[in-house]
């Protein structure tokens, strides 16, 4: 196959990065969440697919209704109906999975971003005691961004979505409704307030802090052992995420369209790799292999936009 000028020059681009990124990052060490990190936890099985979460995203984020089926630059937010390839548990052939932004714990879209425009809230900010005390949120700086989409090719979730229409295009994704936040009151709301989880009627959707979260979603499986998967997506899916998965027993988060992902973070693997003192000399003939390939392989979902992510038959 052809590799056109665009390629190289991303490639290049890429290397350039990797040349100038600073010392600090060696030695990388495993990211852990914030003692302050907050997110939202979806449950699978309680949400009946009215869409209200969508609406509300879009509203809140001054964005058009286009009855959405897939993430876009316009669409924040989505509640897909997925087939399942088996029955779940409870007879059911077809499950509701909701797509947004994860707030990965050590995000891979932060850690290609050249300037920063992708960064972790309150990342490095530490008490007095020395506990970290970011909120963890994933947050766009469009002011320091450049366009050239690196984000969208490291997102092990497919999420952020490119302007393409724009004359200077860029991206756009769920940032936690941090616009939303209110100052006046205590606790997770006075640093995010998500406009999707306070419309949900079912209960599917709930805010706060993640280590809340995780409690609760164990709570609900102990409560009711035959209606979950013991799984809870995010908890250590690629070093975390701050958006957390309960699905229906029977139903593998492969059926909700969830990559498989080790433990690790992809961030963290490929920093700790690529900043090797004996790769250093090495590290910009990789990286222009892995990003003419990585721009190859996703070249053809995402400029075809909204079809990043194919439903099954
Ligand atoms: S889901 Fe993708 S865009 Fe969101 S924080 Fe993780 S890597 Fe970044
Ligand atoms: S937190 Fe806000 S931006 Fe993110 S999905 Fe919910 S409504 Fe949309
Ligand atoms: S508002 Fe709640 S019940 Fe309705 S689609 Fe969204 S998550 Fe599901």
């Amino acid at each position: 196959m052809r590799v056109s000028r665009r390629l190289l020059l991303k490639g290049a681009v890429a290397a350039g990065a990797a040349a100038v990124l600073p010392e600090r990052a060696r030695a990388r060490e495993r990211v852990e969440p914030e003692a302050g990190a907050v997110g939202m936890l979806y449950d699978s099985t309680r949400c009946v697919g009215c869409g209200g979460c969508a609406a509300a995203c879009k509203e809140s984020n001054g964005q058009p209704w286009d009855d959405p089926r897939e993430l876009s630059s316009t669409t924040r937010s989505v509640v897909k109906t997925r087939r399942l390839g088996r029955p779940a548990a409870d007879g059911a052939v077809t499950a509701l999975v909701k797509r947004q932004c994860m707030h990965c714990v050590d995000p891979s879209c932060v850690s290609v971003c050249v300037l920063g425009a992708l960064h972790k809230e309150g990342r490095g900010k530490r008490d007095m005691g020395g506990e970290r005390r970011g909120t963890g949120i994933v947050l766009y700086d469009k002011d320091l961004c450049l366009g050239c989409r690196y984000c969208q090719i490291a997102c092990a979730f497919a999420i952020p979505r490119f302007e393409w229409r724009e004359a200077f295009p860029l991206i756009s994704k769920c940032e936690l409704c941090r616009h939303r936040a209110d100052p006046a009151q205590e606790g997770p709301r006075a640093v995010a307030n998500p406009a999707c989880a306070q419309v949900c009627p079912a209960g599917a959707l709930q805010y706060g802090w993640r280590a809340d979260l995780l409690v609760e979603a164990r709570r609900r499986q102990a409560a009711e052992p035959g209606r979950y998967q013991e799984r809870i997506f995010g908890e250590k899916e690629g070093g975390g995420t701050q958006v957390l998965y309960l699905a229906a027993a029977g139903v593998s988060f492969a059926d909700l369209g969830f990559p498989e992902l080790p433990e690790g973070s992809y961030a963290h693997a490929s920093e700790t790799v690529s900043h090797a003192p004996y790769l250093n000399g090495l590290a910009p003939i990789g990286l222009y292999a892995a990003a003419a390939y990585l721009v190859r392989r996703n070249r053809k979902e995402q400029e075809g936009e909204p079809s990043h992510e194919e439903e099954k038959p």
